[in-house]
């Protein structure tokens, strides 16, 4: 994070709560523990402290009011000290983050500081904080109890849930809203459907942070791979293991480019002894699918493809992610069996054509940071938008050279081809007859989209809609 001052325009982000909720921990977490330098500003009071901090190319200042005025002993005072001490931060702020300690769940001082907050009409984050692991999670239920949606459940020592709450941070200092879809996907209630809609908005505002989830058969090299990432890159926010020593998410940075690596490895230690090691990883990537914009499929190159790797794949196809197949353990392998491989490739994961291939190994570092790049190159065409323009003078020519089938006996008329939405890019035909439209003249287009607008890693999505004579539009949507 970042050392140097930053003006005093630069939005404020307030920490506010009880005592020993874990504020100051929050700040160091944030601002790296670099207090900035406050002496020669004029207007700042010097009984807070005061931080600067970064993340998604957004900068905001951080204050931790915690060890102000609590001259309190008894409850009451207590209460309308934190209170008082709230609502002063809460002036200059333009984000608040309530902390509670999670595992307390709510005091009587705290719904009522949340009540007060709800009232000034400015963007509160509320944070259950000590989550240190899932088994500390119902704990941070009870704040729901307050109509709060979402909650941050973080564990500000260990930097668990960080990178949602930074996520959310950066929004609300936009001033965007602070959105509930990822939350959702943490749960594991993300159905499948790419989530495109509430984040499209995003797209063009600038760099964000690339989640990965690296999947695959346990003996893979997944941990192995984190750790040498971790262990060459930027590491911004560490999953250094707690009391408990489940997964945490790390988020690095690798020339300029922000990654969450999503981590399943902690699966062996959460395994139940009775169920199968492989079915509960193909489980375990499944989860970390839906929170991932690309999935990194790790294949163990000395043992080739197995039926478990088809299934992974399956699913991240299913969810609509951004797809890379690595071989791990290149130095296992010669280029005979790498060759091989490739061959394998092209008949076992057949419905995956579009993922990206690539090897390395964890344990030289060959290919490892090249994993990145691909990710991001993956990442671009996932998000990617083709002009409408550029889109029907492809579909023109297209059509004309390849016109699809005829559909009982009736020729199948293309209209115009809009792009619909983003992760991943989807596109929507409009069309006489939708039904008629075959399957693999729809595996034709998507190839034909892929090779001329160089799309890479992305999974894409054709869906033929009936061309309305009479309301639909006489002429091409403008671009
Ligand atoms: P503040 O008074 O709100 O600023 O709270 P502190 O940051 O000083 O933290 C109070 C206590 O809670 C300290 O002993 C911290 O080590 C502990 N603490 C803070 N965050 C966490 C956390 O995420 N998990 C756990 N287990 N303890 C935490
Ligand atoms: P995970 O279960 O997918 O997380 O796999 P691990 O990272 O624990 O790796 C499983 C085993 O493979 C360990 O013994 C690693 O040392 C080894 N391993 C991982 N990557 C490589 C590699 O690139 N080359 C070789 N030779 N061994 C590797």
């Amino acid at each position: 994070m970042r050392r140097d001052p930053l003006p005093l325009s630069t939005p404020l982000v307030a920490i506010v709560g009880r005592p020993n909720v874990g504020k100051s921990t929050l700040f160091n977490r944030l601002c790296g523990g670099h207090d900035a330098i406050v002496e020669d500003q004029p207007g700042v009071t010097r009984d807070r402290r005061y931080g600067a901090s970064d993340f998604d190319g957004v900068d905001f200042r951080v204050v931790d009011t915690g060890g102000l005025d609590y001259q309190a002993a008894s409850a009451s005072t207590l209460a309308r000290d934190v209170l008082r001490q709230a609502m002063r931060a809460v002036e200059e702020a333009a984000v608040i983050l309530f902390v509670v300690d999670g595992r307390d769940g709510l005091m009587p001082q705290d719904r009522e500081v949340a009540e007060r907050l709800r009232k000034i009409g400015k963007p509160v984050l509320y944070v259950a904080n000590k989550i240190d692991g899932p088994r500390q999670e119902p704990a941070a239920a009870e704040l729901y109890e307050l109509g709060i949606d979402p909650v941050f459940a973080i564990s500000a020592a260990h930097g668990r849930g960080m990178a949602d709450l930074l996520d959310a941070v950066v929004a609300a200092v936009r001033g965007e809203a602070p959105d509930a879809g990822d939350a959702e996907a943490e749960e594991g209630q993300n159905d499948g459907t790419p989530d495109s809609d509430d984040k499209e908005e995003k797209d063009d505002t600038g760099p964000r942070v690339i989640r990965i989830a690296l999947v695959g058969r346990p003996n893979a090299g997944k941990s192995s791979l984190i750790n040498r990432l971790v262990g060459e890159e930027r590491m911004i926010v560490d999953s250094v293991p707690g009391t408990t020593r489940d997964p945490v998410d790390t988020l690095i940075e690798h020339r300029g480019q922000q990654y969450l690596l999503i981590d399943t490895a902690g699966i062996r230690r959460r395994a139940k002894v009775h169920e199968p090691m492989e079915k509960i990883a193909v489980a375990m990537a499944e989860k970390a699918v839906n929170r991932a914009d690309v999935a990194i499929l790790v294949i163990d190159a000395a043992e080739g493809i197995g039926e478990q790797d088809a299934r992974i794949a399956g699913l991240v196809q299913e969810s609509g992610r951004a797809l890379i197949i690595a071989f791990n353990k290149r130095d296992l392998i010669d280029a005979d069996v790498e060759r091989k491989l490739r061959e394998d490739k092209e008949r076992q994961l057949q419905f995956v054509p579009w993922a990206l291939l690539t090897t390395c190994s964890a344990q030289t570092g060959r290919g490892v940071a090249k994993l990145l790049e691909d990710a991001q190159r993956c990442y671009a065409s996932y998000n990617r938008r083709v002009s409408t323009g550029e889109l029907n003078r492809f579909f023109d020519g297209i059509v004309e050279r390849h016109p699809p089938p005829l559909f009982h006996g009736h020729p199948i008329r293309l209209y115009y081809i809009t792009q619909a939405q983003v992760r991943p890019p989807s596109f929507m035909i409009s069309v006489n007859y939708p039904q008629g439209m075959h399957f693999s003249y729809e595996r034709y287009l998507q190839n034909q989209i892929r090779e001329t607008f160089a799309f890479v890693g992305t999974p894409i999505r054709i869906m033929a809609r009936e061309h309305k004579k009479r309301i639909g539009p006489k002429r091409r949507p403008e671009t």
